[in-house]
């Protein structure tokens, strides 16, 4: 194919000592199909406009090379659950380089690849369903405007793959600006390799802040930035009811990026406490506790890189992590309330409002939704009434007509969201080779907020059945 010669990796990774990766290829599929390919994405990343999907499936399974492309996987380590593991790393996953595009160095990552050296006790492999999920969770998040990774082409196979029942192998091209996670510099610190942070950093702040580079505290003003990135990156999280799942320390990009798609849920009714992980049984990383997990997950990477950073600064840098999200969660309740001033209280009114859905059990995105489009009838009980009357008091504050602030409210409170009984619809369809609901289901993520008379059913709170879903780690 020559068309994908054109495609320029470099491998900025790569030229990185052999401490940090072991250079390897993967291990082919049989008989690969394509699933699907994202053709939006490939715009986005510069690929041949004329390309016929079908030609990239043998270079995605990793019969053919890409051209310039240096395969690789990386180690790594992190706190899972809280508890530390001296070694992980790509066990699955191959990192084969980054291309240059308008909006910096983006990473492409083969997830799904077969063994390497870090593959542990795991088969090396990810199953359709799983990484159907992650497809689809990217996207999701891409169109709410939430800084995620994506998938550029989903690959298929015959090869049974065993979880909790056999399921059949798949490999997905992840896409995101980078896959160096927190647990990077732990790996480093706790190995006794801390002469290689300097290293690390210096490669992430040419590569990705080229602005810090004559700092006089860059690696300090570094952490600055993956503090307040993670903080932001969860007030979005929370203010979209977005549960993460698995916020192990191995599954935090350093860039702030929604990263690794496991046990991942929207929230349906509001209920703060929601798990997602099946497998979650203490509620580690319960909805409401992803913002203090964030947190902690930033102190584990001061703990790794204390070495380098500056200590007072580093506490206040810490201390800032809880007004920066709050600042980003209230701005984002604000655009969902359609309120333009900034007063003292806006947060107050919208927690009352959480509470109220709470106590009546409301689903999450659609009371939103429906205050975006209509006034009173979410609202029959006292307590209801009394929020509203609030609300109505606020908004005297406001300059903007009524159907200006709809407009507002229209463009920050999604009709559509990842529900997961859409997603196990589409994913035991394209697990019988029909993939009908899954291409529909891709659409209407591309436009989470605009009605679409098409799709009312989408947007629907789900069925009772969808409440027994349990989703566990194994994918
Ligand atoms: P995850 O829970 O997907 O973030 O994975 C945690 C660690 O386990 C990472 O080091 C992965 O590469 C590794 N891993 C997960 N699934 C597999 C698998 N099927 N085979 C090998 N390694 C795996
Ligand atoms: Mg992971």
């Amino acid at each position: 194919m020559q068309e994908l010669d054109s495609l320029k990796f470099s491998n900025k990774f790569a030229d990185l000592p052999e401490d940090f990766f072991h250079k390897q290829s993967w291990t082919p599929f049989d008989n690969p199909r394509l699933i699907h390919f994202n053709k939006d994405l490939a715009e986005i990343l510069d690929f041949p406009k004329n390309l016929d999907p079908k030609d990239l499936v043998p270079y995605v399974n990793g019969n053919k090379p890409f051209k310039q492309s240096a395969p690789l996987s990386m180690v790594y380590a992190g706190h899972q659950f809280g508890s530390w593991v001296p070694q992980l790393g790509d066990g699955r996953g191959i990192l084969l380089g980054q291309l240059q595009t308008k909006d910096g160095l983006i990473d492409l990552h083969i997830k799904g690849a077969g063994k390497t050296p870090y593959s542990r006790f795991g088969d090396g492999r990810a199953v359709l369903r799983s990484t159907i999920r992650e497809y689809l969770c990217g996207e999701a998040m891409y169109h709410l405007g939430i800084p995620s990774s994506r998938s550029l082409i989903v690959i298929g196979s015959d090869e049974p793959v065993f979880r909790e029942k056999t399921e059949f192998g798949a490999m997905m091209v992840r896409v995101a600006k980078t896959h160096i996670r927190f647990g990077h510099f732990e790996y480093l610190m706790h190995n006794k390799k801390s002469e290689f942070i300097p290293i690390l950093l210096d490669h992430v702040i040419e590569n990705y802040f080229p602005e810090l580079k004559d700092s006089k505290d860059a690696y300090t003003d570094l952490f600055e930035k993956i503090v307040h990135s993670t903080a932001r990156l969860i007030a979005k999280w929370q203010a979209f009811g977005f549960a993460h799942g698995v916020m192990n320390t191995d599954n935090m990009s350093i860039l702030g990026e929604t990263f690794d798609y496991g046990p991942f849920g929207f929230l349906d009714d509001y209920n703060p406490g929601f798990i997602c992980n099946h497998s979650d049984h203490q509620g580690r990383y319960a909805f409401n506790n992803q913002p203090s997990i964030g947190l902690w997950n930033c102190h584990a990477l001061a703990a790794a890189l204390k070495d380098h950073i500056e200590l007072e600064r580093t506490k206040e840098i810490i201390n800032t992590y809880e007004k920066i999200f709050y600042e980003e969660l209230t701005n984002i309740f604000r655009k969902k309330l359609g309120l333009t001033e900034i007063k003292p209280n806006d947060l107050k009114l919208t927690e009352e409002l959480l509470t109220w859905m709470k106590i009546n059990k409301k689903d999450y995105t659609n009371t939103f939704r429906a205050l975006s489009k209509t006034d009173i009838y979410l609202f029959e009980d006292q307590e209801g009434k009394l929020w509203f009357d609030k609300y109505q008091k606020r908004l005297k504050d406001e300059k903007n007509t009524f159907e200006k602030r709809k407009q507002i409210m229209e463009k920050s409170n999604p009709k559509y969201i990842l529900r997961n009984y859409l997603a196990q619809e589409a994913i035991q369809d394209a697990e019988n080779s029909d993939f009908s609901k899954l291409y529909n289901l891709i659409e209407v993520l591309k436009n989470p907020y605009q009605d679409n008379e098409n799709f009312e059913d989408y947007a629907k709170a789900p069925p009772d059945w969808s409440k027994k879903l349990e989703i566990s780690c194994s994918s």
